[in-house]
């Protein structure tokens, strides 16, 4: 989908700064990002482990708050947003994708799909979210019956089956062969162009940057480069 300049802009990062205490020992996560997301943008955010990224994804999903700055989503400061609000927002408007794909070993794909179309407002039917991904022949196969790749695009379609505004990644192809993690990739892409959910996917791996619409780099908890596509690379076609 193509993003303009002035497509709305979906989060608006501030000054996000995030500390840990582990006893004595202070680890600075995030030493003061500003970060914007647009409507239906595909971002990469690339950096090396411990550059801060999952912490700022963490963030932005409403899982973790920050030490000081601000997040806004469209109208909702996060950043002041009780627990209970953080919960609704979540369940309303994010999908998460993580490196393990975290589904029921006991339901099958369209079983975990259901889970969570059985308590959206508007959500897709599961047989439609797992097309989507590519997995209409494997509707009733269960976790330990698909390949990892598979598990990762049946837990897309989870993410993906409530129609979420946003869609969170988090290394989705971590845990993956480059092979099979082009069909991954290939499905995010696939739901960011034909959905337009504006899309944020985490990775270490430099070569992954190309498919996205524009690229933020982090080093040591800092926003080091923001880099614009004119065009996206297909995930087949990355070198990585
Ligand atoms: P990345 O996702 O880029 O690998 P993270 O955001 O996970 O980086 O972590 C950034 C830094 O914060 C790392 O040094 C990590 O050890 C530390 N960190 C992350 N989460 C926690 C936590 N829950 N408690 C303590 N330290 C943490
Ligand atoms: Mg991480």
């Amino acid at each position: 989908m193509a993003v303009s300049p002035d497509s709305p802009v979906v989060f608006r990062a501030r000054g996000l700064t995030k500390v840990y205490r582990m006893g004595e020992v202070e680890v600075q996560a995030l030493a003061g990002v500003d970060f914007d997301l647009r409507q239906s943008e595909l971002v990469v955010l690339l950096g090396p482990s411990g550059s801060g990224k999952s912490t700022l994804l963490n963030i932005l999903g409403g899982l973790d708050v920050p030490t000081t700055g601000e997040v806004v989503y469209r109208d909702h400061v996060l950043t002041t947003a009780d627990d209970r609000a953080l919960t609704e927002y979540r369940r309303d408007h994010v999908g998460f994708v993580f490196q393990f794909y975290n589904l029921i070993p006991s339901l099958t794909a369209r079983e975990n799909v259901a889970l969570v179309t059985d308590i959206a407002r508007d959500p897709m039917r599961p047989e439609e979210a797992l097309a989507l991904v590519g997995l209409s022949g494997r509707l009733d196969h269960f976790p330990s019956q698909l390949s990892g790749g598979e598990q990762q695009r049946v837990a897309i379609a989870r993410a993906i089956a409530k129609r979420p505004d946003v869609l969170l990644c988090d290394e989705p192809t971590g845990a993956l062969d480059s092979t099979t993690g082009v069909l991954v990739l290939e499905a995010i892409d696939l739901v960011n162009r034909e959905l337009g959910t504006t899309t944020a996917v985490i990775t270490h791996n430099a070569g992954v940057a190309a498919m996205a619409d524009r690229v933020v780099s982090l080093v040591d908890g800092r926003v080091t480069s923001i880099r614009e596509h004119a065009t996206r690379v297909a995930p087949r076609d990355l070198s990585w």
